[in-house]
């Protein structure tokens, strides 16, 4: 079997379902998390990691049999993988294949690093405007506290 072959096996063989490509190893059970895979209790769902990639040397893959997600539902793995790939598989073929960029809000999802922000002190949900979706900065809507990619902190 050729070289080719072998790397298609790793990643294709989807009949119908959701394949996130191109996951950072270090960042994989992150996405899983914001995925809330977890809570996909009758999918099949394949996870690997540390395959090969000629484009990042290592990579992880994610494949979920018969799971199709909304805009919301993925774009927030870019907080954590920026340049996944997402992989729509309709009949073993690739029907969509586009990056996961951010959304243009984050709901209940980052904790606001100012102590005296509201969300930090009431029982309520967080809400961020992402201001620059390539560099991941977000800011608050509560304190308009501003957070850099690097600082921000997944609830
Ligand atoms: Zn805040």
């Amino acid at each position: 079997m050729s070289d080719n072959k072998k790397r298609e096996l790793q990643v294709a063989a989807l009949e119908n379902g959701t394949a996130i490509d191109h996951i950072p190893p270090e960042q994989l059970f992150k996405v899983a998390y914001l995925l809330q895979l977890e809570k996909l209790v009758d999918k099949t769902i394949t996870i690997g990691n540390n395959f090969y990639s000629k484009k990042m040397g290592r990579k992880g893959v994610i494949k979920i049999a018969n799971k199709f997600f909304g805009k919301d539902e993925i774009s927030r793995i870019a907080l954590v993988a920026p340049n996944v790939i997402l992989n729509e598989i309709r009949d073993f073929e690739v029907v969509k294949k586009y990056p996961v960029t951010l959304p243009d809000e984050l709901v209940a999802l980052v904790k606001c690093n100012n102590p005296k922000c509201i969300t930090n002190n009431e029982p309520m949900a967080t809400r961020f405007t992402v201001l620059d979706k390539e560099k991941g900065t977000i800011k608050c809507r509560y304190c308009e506290r501003k957070i850099n990619k690097e600082d921000i902190i997944i609830k």
